[in-house]
């Protein structure tokens, strides 16, 4: 038998992972080696710190999707890939062989940009990490919330009634990158619910309980919870593969690994030909093209290119039974906006749930 190996329990394997268990794959063996038990689904995180959802309804039993597909599952860390004798290092100490790799692994917060901020400030990500730490944050009477883009803006709605909430949206401002339609309906929704704002001016270093910045007196807050952006995985520099300036796995237009014909990867990992945003939409779309290219190559088959879509439904929610949401310039919002979200986000998890 033939060993495939997917590393990492992200969005883009857990559909890998379904199709797997409804069309085995003949002459193969796969195995899951993930760090945790169960997988987060980010678009529930906002609503399970609302109180919206139960954190369970935001978590893909791992071992029960595995069992279901024939798939093993290894709980552990990669911590190493050595491409040329096809083994991958674990945490736990051994080597795991493969006849195929495949890569799904997420990125990690990007506090080693901020000094102190890996210290003093709580990540989104990992968010099994962060989920047993909702409880002390949720009993905070002042929250800051550093980082404007749509993690951050969802958080900083999500926490408000619990606390005094300030968004750091530093100097890109608030949700770069959205039309400016959307960004003025969201600063008005942080300002009906007393989400004070401060735009402007990067955060340069975090201490404890406070956010300095190059100018002015230091924002003090119980609690300081890092949004900003997805950096690369430090481990990824040591396994040789080629990498973008910012430490992403590069690929070609097949999700495989550039120069290497047996190592496909997905999701926030990766740098795709002509840039994608790091968002789990990618990665969600990206799964059943990379489940149908594994397919492909175990067989001895040519793996079909990625045509990822130009533009990208973006729904963020208000926490409060209402969500903002753009596609193609149009920008749109209210309690339909919400339903579309909670029922596209529920199908999702249904799908790996069950
Ligand atoms: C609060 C929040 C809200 C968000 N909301 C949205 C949204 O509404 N829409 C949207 O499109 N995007 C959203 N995002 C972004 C989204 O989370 C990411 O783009 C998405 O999770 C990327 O999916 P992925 O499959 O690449 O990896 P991930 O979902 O990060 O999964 C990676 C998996 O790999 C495992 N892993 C990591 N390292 C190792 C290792 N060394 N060894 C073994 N296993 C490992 C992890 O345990 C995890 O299971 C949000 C992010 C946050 C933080």
């Amino acid at each position: 038998m033939k060993h495939l190996l997917l590393l990492g329990g992200g969005h883009a394997h857990v559909e890998v992972l379904r199709q797997i268990g409804a069309n085995p794959l003949p002459g193969w063996r796969v195995t899951l080696l993930t760090r945790e038990a169960q997988s987060p689904y980010s678009g529930m995180l906002p609503g399970v710190m609302a109180g919206l959802y139960r954190p369970e309804q935001a978590l893909i039993d791992m071992a029960a999707l595995c069992a279901r597909c024939g798939v093993a599952l290894l709980l552990d860390r990669a911590t190493g890939i050595d491409p040329q004798r096809r083994l991958v290092r674990r945490a736990a100490g051994g080597d795991i062989a493969w006849d195929l790799l495949s890569i799904d692994t997420g990125a990690t917060p990007e506090t080693d940009r901020t000094p102190g901020a890996a210290e003093h400030a709580l990540p989104l990500k990992p968010i099994d990490a962060l989920l047993p730490r909702l409880g002390a944050l949720a009993a905070c009477r002042s929250i800051a919330v550093v980082g404007g883009g749509a993690a951050g803006f969802e958080v900083a709605l999500a926490l408000h009634r619990r606390a005094a909430v300030t968004l750091v949206a530093g100097g890109s401002g608030l949700l770069p990158g959205f039309p400016t339609k959307l960004r003025q309906r969201a600063a008005r929704a942080l300002a009906a619910r007393g989400v004070a704002l401060r735009e402007g001016q990067d955060v340069v270093e975090v201490t404890a309980g406070r956010l300095h910045f190059a100018a002015g007196p230091p924002l003090e807050a119980e609690a300081l919870v890092w949004a900003t952006g997805a950096a690369a995985a430090p481990w990824l520099a040591e396994t040789g593969l080629a990498r973008d300036e910012k430490g992403f796995l590069r690929l070609d237009a097949c999700l495989r690994a550039v120069g290497h014909d047996a190592i496909f990867a997905a999701g926030d990992v990766v740098s795709f030909p002509g840039g994608l945003p790091k968002a789990g939409v990618f990665a969600v779309r990206q799964g059943p093209v990379l489940a149908a290219n594994l397919r492909a190559v175990a067989m001895g088959v040519a793996p079909r290119p990625h045509v990822p879509q130009r533009d990208y439904l973006r729904l963020l929610s208000l926490s409060d039974g209402r969500a903002l949401g753009t596609r193609n310039g149009f920008v749109f919002g209210g309690r339909w906006v919400w339903w579309l979200k909670d029922r596209i986000d529920r199908r999702f998890m249904a799908r790996y749930q069950r």
